[in-house]
């Protein structure tokens, strides 16, 4: 027995008159006055079925049993509708199929909610996923997930990269997160660790001559979820053999590019907007600027060196933003919060009325000179920091997104793709009290500034870059190191010993060893880029089964505790007792 001639979005009236049999879900069914109605959907669309008792008594009964989500197959003619009933909205609106035989495959019971209801709290979606996944939204963002990852897949194949597989239970491969381990029963005490990346199996690829590697790699990291991030996503992961870094770019905007084109959408121009990391922090107060507004931010360090305003001219940095805006008293507290909660003390500002007057309780400390430089418009606001240049930067930068936001400065119809680039190679971590990477422990120097790296590691610019789409930072690179001793330098100034690197390391350093190319790559986020391509707010909407919040798979109610025999079979014994309410789903 077939269960269907053609799909339920198919039937058209070049087939009038055909015997058809369709199978699929009942999406809604009305009762007319004897004649039964049912929408039959597929991810292709929607077929009507009308059930006339006069001429199909069982099938007539047989309808009226039927509910939402019930799986149906059934048998008929496909015949024009009447006139009055075509409906233009659906590509099968002008047909209808006459069931003689109507069969259920299958029952759903009453759903929690139904498949186009809005407003469905996200916990209950994911916690019925499959009921969600049925829906329009899912149904096309995981289609056009699917249509993403083929396009790069035909890509990188035609510019020579080798898909190479790489193992999912490793060592640790450091890229700034914490780690998932796997405990290994065969060797009691040992774990594996999975991969955040597959950062170090693709560098011994280069060096084992592969030239070209490419994999859609998972990745798992142990951080806190946010709307950009899972514990497990995937990344378009590459690695070149002597390349330059404008080789490497050019590879990932190729891939960008294929990806908008199989969408039918036009690619963005190439090649993408460069800016060095110290213009973007400076400028616009993140290293991964958002560019469909300006609200550029400018300094004021010289100029309010001798002010009388004691709190700029003991500042080691005065930047401000200007805003096309007169704010209120009200507004202007709002905007003071958000300057707190990003670690200002305070947040002076001059409002210039719309009569061109100043409004501010510092204004009558400030020289004719300073006026003079810091006037804007009529009707806007001047917004200070004025504090170590590290947090002058992060205040101003939350600022700036908050009113790009707040103030409707964001131009929707643009798509401002950039490489960030001249990251710093060590960033200090003052709560530690040390040295960290910026990027990962791999990432080369620039070129001639190696010998300071021990010496001046604060000095020292890196081969990195970012990827960042509209203040969305879509994924990192660099040129690498290949040099066992600097690769050893740079784990000193990260206070890894050369023991521990050889603990830890001893394979690459080993491997480096034994005729290394340079080396460079990048890996794109995924699920980040689907997002971003279908235009949904966060990551969760393009993935079939992701977390919540909490951490939890809220359909299967994972993360499960083991059972003592499997944990003993391990070599594991729980030391925290189980906090989790196992009637929780979340
Ligand atoms: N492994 C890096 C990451 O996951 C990417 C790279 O440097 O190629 O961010």
């Amino acid at each position: 027995m077939k269960w269907r001639d053609l799909l339920c979005g198919e039937p058209r009236p070049e087939q009038v008159g055909q015997r058809l049999t369709v199978a699929g879900w009942a999406a809604r069914r009305r009762d007319h006055g004897g004649l039964v109605f049912i929408d039959l959907r597929d991810h292709t669309g929607i077929c009507q079925l009308v059930v006339n008792p006069e001429h199909a008594a069982e099938a007539a009964e047989t309808a009226h049993a039927v509910r939402n989500e019930f799986v149906l197959r059934a048998e008929g003619e496909l015949v024009r509708r009447a006139p009055e009933a075509v409906n233009p909205a659906l590509p099968t609106g002008e047909v209808e199929l006459q069931v003689d035989t109507l069969e259920i495959v299958s029952r759903s019971e009453p759903l929690p909610f139904q498949l186009d209801e809005d407003g469905v709290e996200e916990l209950t979606r994911l916690r019925y996923r499959y009921l969600d996944l049925r829906g329009d939204r899912m149904q096309r963002n995981l289609r056009l997930s699917a249509t993403v990852v083929a396009a790069i897949r035909r890509y990188m194949d035609s510019r020579g990269f080798v898909d190479v597989w790489t193992p999912n239970m490793t060592k640790a491969t450091p890229e700034g997160a914490r780690d998932f381990v796997v405990p290994v029963r065969l060797q009691p005490g040992r774990f594996f660790a999975l991969p955040q990346s597959p950062q170090l199996f693709k560098q011994v690829l280069m060096i084992a001559g592969f030239d070209r590697y490419y994999q859609i790699a998972t990745c798992f990291r142990d951080e806190d979820l946010r709307a950009d991030r899972q514990f497990e996503f995937r990344q378009l992961d590459l690695e070149l053999a002597f390349p330059t870094r404008e080789e490497v770019w050019d590879v990932v905007e190729g891939a960008v590019a294929a990806s908008f084109e199989a969408l039918g959408r036009e690619p963005p121009a190439r090649p993408f907007r460069r800016l060095t990391w110290q213009k973007a922090m400076t400028e616009y107060g993140s290293d991964k600027p958002d560019l469909r507004f300006g609200l550029e931010i400018a300094d004021a360090t010289e100029l309010t060196r001798g002010s009388q305003f004691g709190v700029f001219a003991n500042a080691p940095s005065v930047r401000f933003l200007t805003v096309p805006q007169a704010f209120s008293r009200s507004e202007l507290s709002v905007l003071q919060e958000v300057a707190k909660e990003w670690g200002a003390k305070g947040l002076a500002y001059l409002v210039f009325d719309e009569e061109g007057e100043v409004r501010s309780p510092i204004a009558k400390f400030l020289s004719e000179q300073e006026l003079a430089a810091f006037r804007a418009d009529p009707g806007s606001t001047v917004l200070f920091g004025a504090d170590e240049p590290a947090l002058v930067t992060r205040v101003l930068g939350a600022l700036r997104s908050h009113l790009g936001r707040r103030l409707e400065l964001i131009d929707d119809s643009r798509d401002e793709l950039l490489w960030v680039t001249d990251f710093p190679l060590f960033e200090w971590d003052g709560d530690e009290q040390r040295w960290t990477f910026s990027h990962h422990p791999f990432t080369g120097a620039v070129p001639g500034s190696e010998d300071r790296i021990e010496s001046e590691p604060g000095s020292v610019l890196s081969q990195a870059y970012d990827l960042v789409w509209n203040g969305w930072e879509l994924g990192s690179g660099s040129i690498r190191i290949h040099d066992p001793e600097i690769q050893r330098a740079v784990f000193r100034v990260l206070g890894i010993s050369d023991e521990d690197a050889e603990e830890r390391f001893g394979f690459l350093l080993e491997v480096m060893r034994m005729g290394a190319p340079p080396h460079g790559g990048f890996a794109l986020g995924l699920e980040r880029f689907v997002t971003l391509l279908a235009g949904e707010p966060n990551i969760r909407q393009v993935v079939a089964f992701p977390k919540a919040a909490s951490g939890s798979e809220p359909m299967t109610g994972a993360p499960t505790p083991l059972p003592d025999e499997q944990l003993a079979e391990l070599g594991v014994r729980i030391i925290a007792p189980d906090t989790a309410d196992p009637s929780r789903h979340t």
